[in-house]
Order: C-alpha cells, then structure tokens, then sequence
C-alpha cells in the first residue's frame, strides 16, 4: 500500500463540481472563478489529542476536518466550493481512510465542495484543510465592523462540545448529545450567507465565546457586555452539569462553531425573519459599548468572571 494508492481512494470518492477545470492528479489544480467574485480563503488543521480526543472516530474526524472551515467561512459570509486536504498518517491504513472519507464525504456532498487537491505524507495523525470560496466583492463579513450600540448575537446554543471533553477528560460517561456537538459540529454556512447586509461584524465561536467575542472588540476598536445568563442552553448541558460550571463552559468553552456576530437594533425583526429561514435560534446576549475588552454579567446586573478565558495554543 502506497501513498498512490490512498490517493487514487481519495479520488476516486471525492464530490465533485463543474467549475473545476482539472482536479487531483496533476501538479496544481484549475478552477474557474465566477465571474465578479471574490475568493476567500481559509486553513485549519486539526492535530490528534489537541484537536480531538484519542477515541476520535476516523468518520468523525473527516467531518471535522471540513466543518472547522466551512466554519470560518460561514463567519465571512462567504460560498465554499473547493478544498485541498494535505493528510499526515502514522500508517497507509485502508479502513482508517475509508471511514474518514465517510464523514469528510457527506459534509463536502451537503455543502457541494469539491476536494481538488492536497497532500499524503507518513507522520503523526494530523489532518490540514484549505477550504477555498467566494463572496461578492467588498460583502464579506468582517471582525471590524462592530460599532458601539450595536447589539451581539449567538446562533445555537453554546458550551455543548466543551461539556463533552469536560466528561470525557473526567472520565465520566459523555452523553451523546454532547459528543456528538464535539465530533459532528454544524457548521453555520446558510447562516452567514444571509447576515450579509444585515450584521455589522462576525466571528465563529472555535475557542470559547468571550476569546473569539474579544477578537471582534480588538478589531473594532469597541468593548463589549454580555448577560450570562441570557446564553442559549441545550437541554442536554442542563441536565448534565450545574448552573455555575454551565455557564463557564457556555461563555469560555470552544469547539461550538456557532456565530457570533453583531447588528444595529434596528435589525432585530429582520433577524427573526433570518433565524426563521435559516432554521437555527438567533439569541440575543449582549450589547457593544466602549472600551477594549468583554466584560460579563449576570441576569441581576452582577459582574460574572470565568475561570478560564478559551483555548490557546503554546501556553
Ligand atoms: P506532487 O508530488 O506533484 O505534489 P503528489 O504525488 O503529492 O504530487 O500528489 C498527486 C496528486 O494527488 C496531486 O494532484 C495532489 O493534489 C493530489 N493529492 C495528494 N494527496 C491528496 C489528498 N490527501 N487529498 C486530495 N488530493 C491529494
Ligand atoms: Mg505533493
């Protein structure tokens, strides 16, 4: 079994599309643009034991792999259309492959992405995408745009994933509603689309609410106040954990790839229509004000503070 030979697998079940002018097996791929489009451009990689868990099913990593772009896509309002994957495998593992196309298949199917291209080297498991799309010229949604007044939205509901690896890292049983939010994340693309025009600024929610919400403060210059307790909740955090560790995984846990974006007041009954046509809850949680950071309260107005901030690499 050679690196050919998982190759051809890769090809032989990649989704395709008719803009692309020459997929995998030549040196560079071709695609034809749509005419007054731009692209947008965007790369992840997920590594085993930072990104997911050991136990990982492969089908789940595929998924995985292709929803943390499609994520930050969706934060741009952008359309996806092709990717490269560039795959690091300790072995040629036929079964391993073939599941992980299981997953990175049916996502790139439902979104109409064509794989066009990558990389298959022997090394430690790590899976790296680029996800290549495009966006009318000067509509994409930016970190900057927040402006003071306006109001902060989250679609979903958020601390989910966190609250799996919290169960699976204390060894508890994980409740699969929950795992299945850390394995199989849905990326919000529809979503994104239709906030063109209407949010003023976006993030996907990849290291925990307040660390991404701080990344749209520092782009725009602006600070921000959010109501913990107005966090949108799945019934299946509810149940499993109490009202103080809930909100910590709520406002600081990542892996939701939910949106975070902001919009004028003005916008709200447009946002009941978006959320209506989109089919995902859009709930309201906090206000943009001045200042430089993201400050959080409680329902009675008291200051609430995480114990951790979200993830970050190399501390
Ligand atoms: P080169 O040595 O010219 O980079 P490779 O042998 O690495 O070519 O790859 C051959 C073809 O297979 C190229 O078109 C490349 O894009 C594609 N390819 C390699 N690995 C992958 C992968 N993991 N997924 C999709 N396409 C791949
Ligand atoms: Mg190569």
């Amino acid at each position: 079994m050679s690196e050919f030979d998982l190759i051809e697998r890769i090809r032989a079940r990649a989704a395709r599309r008719d803009d692309v002018v020459l997929g995998i097996g030549d040196d560079a791929a071709i695609v034809r643009v749509p005419a007054g489009r731009e692209l947008l451009v965007a790369t992840d990689t997920l590594n085993r034991g930072v990104h997911f868990p050991e136990n990982t099913l492969p089908a789940h990593i595929g998924w995985k792999a292709l929803a943390v772009n499609l994520s930050d896509l969706a934060a741009m309002g952008g359309t996806p259309a092709w990717c490269t994957l560039s795959l690091s495998l300790p072995q040629a593992d036929m079964a391993w492959l073939d599941s992980f196309l299981d997953g990175f298949v049916e996502l790139a199917r439902l979104h109409e992405v064509a794989l066009i291209g990558g990389d298959t080297t022997r090394g430690p498991l790590s899976v790296s995408l680029t996800l290549v799309g495009h966006a009318a010229p000067d509509q994409a949604l930016l970190r900057s745009g927040a402006e003071i007044g306006d109001e902060i939205w989250v679609s979903g509901t958020l601390g989910d994933a966190a609250g799996a690896l919290a169960q699976w890292r204390s060894g508890a049983q994980v409740a699969a509603p929950l795992r299945l939010r850390l394995d199989r994340p849905t990326p919000r693309v529809d979503l994104g689309q239709t906030l063109v025009g209407v949010a003023t600024s976006a993030i996907d929610i990849s290291d925990g609410l307040m660390a991404d919400l701080g990344h749209i403060c520092r782009a725009s210059r602006v600070g921000a106040r959010i109501d913990v307790s107005a966090l949108p909740l799945s019934n299946a955090l509810r149940d499993r954990f109490d009202v103080a560790w809930r909100h910590s995984l709520q406002a600081t846990g990542g892996d939701d790839y939910e949106l975070c974006f902001t919009a004028p007041h003005s916008a709200r009954s447009q946002l009941a229509s978006v959320a209506e046509a989109c089919a995902v809850p859009l709930t309201m949680i906090g206000t943009i004000v001045e200042g430089t950071s993201v400050r959080a309260h409680m329902g009675d107005g008291s200051p609430w503070m995480p114990t951790t901030t979200g993830y970050v690499h190399f501390t």
